[in-house]
C-alpha cells in the first residue's frame, strides 16, 4: 500500500478530500430533494455553485454534512486524542447553534447525547441513513494508514448516531477507499474495495445503476461509487452524482471525499474554489494538516 509514500502527496490529497467534500455538499445542497428530470428542466446539466435550494444557502455555503465532519475534527484536535466524548459534545454545541438542517437520525442520537449522556445508539434497522458515512473523512485521516484504528474509530463514531450493519459496513468500505486513494491507490484498487462490499453485501452492488440517490446509505453509496468510477475528472464525478438529485448535498459530500482524494487538489476547479465560504476553507485546510499529523502516517514523517 505504501510503495508510493510521500508525505506532499499525501497531504495534497487529504487537502482535495476535505476541501471536496465541502464542495461537493454546496454544489449538491442546490439540488437537494430534487429529481433529476426536475435538475434537467431547470438546469440542463446542473454544475455551478450558485447557493439556493430548499434551504435557501447563499452560495459556496457548507450544510449539516462538512458541519459535522468539522465537528469530529475540531474534538480530535482539541483533545489531543480520540475521544468520543469530545466528538459527542461538539456535536451538542453544533446542535444547539441552530444549524441550517440536521438529519433526524442524526438529531436523535445527539439529543440521547444531551439528554443522557449516552455515546452508543441502541441497534436499529432503521438506522440505515447515510449520515455517518457522510462524516468519515476525519476519522480516515486521523487514522491514516492504519486499518484497526479506522475501524474502531468508523464504527464508534458511527454509532453516536446510527448503529445498523449496513451503515457500518458502508462507513467501513468508504474509510478505507480514503486511506487508499489518499495514499495514490489507482482506480482499479478502488474498485475492488467497492467490488468487496458488494460481495459481501449484495444490496450495494452498483451495476447496473439503478438511478435511486436517497439518504438511504445503500443508494447513497451506488450513487457515489457509480459516478466516482465512471468519471475522468473531479468535476464529472460530482457533476454526475449532485444531478442525480435526491440527497444530492450527501452524494456530492461522499463523492467529493473520494474524488478530491483520488484527483488531488490539481483536480479541483478554481471556479468552485472560488464560490466557497472562505471561513470554512481555511478551517479545513488548518485541521486537514492537523488530524494528518496526528495520524499514524503524519508522525512517521
Ligand atoms: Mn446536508
Ligand atoms: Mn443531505
Amino acid at each position: 500500500m505504501f510503495n508510493h509514500y510521500n508525505p506532499h502527496e499525501i497531504r495534497d490529497r487529504a487537502r482535495a478530500a476535505f476541501i471536496g467534500m465541502a464542495i461537493g455538499d454546496a454544489l449538491g445542497a442546490t439540488v437537494e430533494f430534487m429529481t433529476s428530470s426536475e435538475i434537467a428542466a431547470k438546469y440542463g446539466t446542473f454544475k455551478e455553485i450558485i447557493g439556493g435550494g430548499w434551504l435557501r444557502l447563499k452560495p459556496g455555503q457548507v450544510t449539516d454534512d462538512t458541519q459535522m465532519a468539522l465537528c469530529i475534527a475540531r474534538a480530535v484536535i482539541s483533545s489531543q486524542t480520540w475521544s468520543l466524548e469530545a466528538i459527542a459534545a461538539n456535536f451538542a454545541a453544533w446542535l444547539k447553534s441552530r444549524p441550517v438542517d440536521c438529519g433526524d437520525t442524526c438529531r436523535k442520537g445527539i439529543r440521547a447525547y444531551m439528554l443522557n449522556g449516552t455515546l452508543e445508539t441502541p441497534p436499529n434497522e432503521w438506522d440505515a441513513g447515510n449520515g455517518a458515512a457522510m462524516r468519515m473523512l476525519p476519522v480516515a485521516l486521523y487514522s491514516l494508514p492504519d486499518r484497526e484504528l479506522l475501524r474502531k474509530y468508523a464504527l464508534e463514531q458511527a454509532h453516536l448516531t446510527h448503529n445498523n450493519p449496513v451503515s457500518d459496513a458502508a462507513c467501513l468500505c468508504l474509510g478505507e477507499m480514503l486511506h487508499l486513494a489518499i495514499c495514490g491507490a489507482e482506480k482499479n484498487r478502488l474498485r475492488r474495495q467497492a467490488d468487496g462490499l458488494a460481495a459481501r453485501f449484495p444490496t450495494f452492488a452498483f451495476e447496473p445503476y439503478r438511478g435511486l440517490a436517497s439518504g438511504y446509505v445503500v443508494d447513497t453509496m451506488q450513487t457515489v461509487f457509480h459516478w466516482f468510477f465512471r468519471g475522468r475528472s473531479f468535476e464529472e464525478c460530482l457533476v454526475g452524482t449532485v444531478n442525480q438529485g435526491a440527497d444530492a448535498d450527501t452524494t456530492g459530500a461522499i463523492c467529493g471525499m473520494l474524488a478530491g482524494a483520488y484527483h488531488g487538489m490539481e483536480g479541483i476547479p478554481q471556479r468552485w474554489l472560488k464560490k466557497m465560504d472562505r471561513a470554512v476553507i481555511a478551517e479545513i485546510e488548518t485541521v486537514t494538516e492537523r488530524l494528518v499529523a496526528a495520524s499514524p502516517a503524519g508522525r512517521g514523517y
